[in-house]
């Protein structure tokens, strides 16, 4: 009988640890990064895209379609994820939902924002804020200046040449050539912090960046539109050092 009790505790302990339904670790989780990835608002090659988060070590992840699973994204999900990679690019969520992604981001909760998602939540103005950019779908006005809407051309081959070679991102890598779309006249916020950039004269030359938001570390990687750019070899060292500095596991 005293067996018995003592299996049903551990039952119960092993059960507490692995009730975010990710296998159990010794802080309490595997030690893998939980990603929380969304997607949803604009098509991608969904095979290529998630076998490359499936191949990633040391990363788990969660794939959530917005706008249909945006109650997602609320202040208990720092509690199951260290860091969400948005990959959307859906108009708008609800303003209840607005406000509980911000309430995530003020607890701490790593971003990692790829590609087209710049164009995302295009009415809300907090999410340029967010993420430190904003590809322009309708003219508007920041800060006081006009933007016009953003360009953007396909297969297009270009240099990324690496900004900061100090920073732990993007730290050892040479500069090289991607065959991608690019990306033209979009918004870039003067205080994020610059670390690719290009001198293809159909982009702006700011392509990815690291900012804040709340107690957040956000990184934004403007590469990303296929599996013609996902399959260069820096790609998923960019993507998984993203993660993982904004885990605050690279230092
Ligand atoms: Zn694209």
């Amino acid at each position: 009988m005293r067996q018995r009790v003592a299996l049903l505790i551990a039952g119960l302990v092993m059960w507490g640890f692995t009730g975010n339904g990710f296998a159990e670790g010794t802080d309490g989780h595997s030690g893998k990064i939980r990603v929380l990835l969304t997607y949803g608002g604009h098509g991608f090659e969904e095979k290529p895209f998630f076998e490359m988060f499936d191949k990633m070590e040391g990363i788990e992840y969660k794939a959530i379609k917005l706008p249909d699973q945006a109650d997602m994204l609320n202040p208990a999900a720092a509690e199951q994820f260290d860091v969400i990679v948005m990959y959307d690019m859906v108009p708008r969520i609800t303003p209840q939902q607005q406000e509980a992604f911000v309430a995530l981001l003020k607890k701490g909760i790593g971003v990692v924002s790829l590609h087209h998602n710049m164009g995302a939540h295009r009415d809300w103005d907090e999410f340029r804020k967010i993420i430190g950019g904003k590809f322009i779908l309708q003219e508007c006005v920041i800060d006081g200046q006009t933007y016009k809407p953003s360009g953007w051309a396909h297969g297009q081959d270009y240099k990324v040449i690496i900004a900061d070679p100090e920073h732990p991102i993007t730290r050892g890598l040479k500069d090289f050539v991607i065959h991608d779309e690019t990306y033209k006249d979009y918004y870039t916020a003067p205080n994020v912090h610059v670390i690719l950039k290009t001198d293809c004269p159909n982009n702006d030359p700011e392509i990815g960046w690291v900012t804040s938001y709340g107690n957040s570390r956000v990184f934004y990687l403007m590469l990303g539109h296929d599996h013609l750019a996902w399959s260069n070899p820096n790609y998923p060292i960019l993507l998984k050092r993203g993660i993982e500095w904004a885990a605050g596991r690279l230092k």
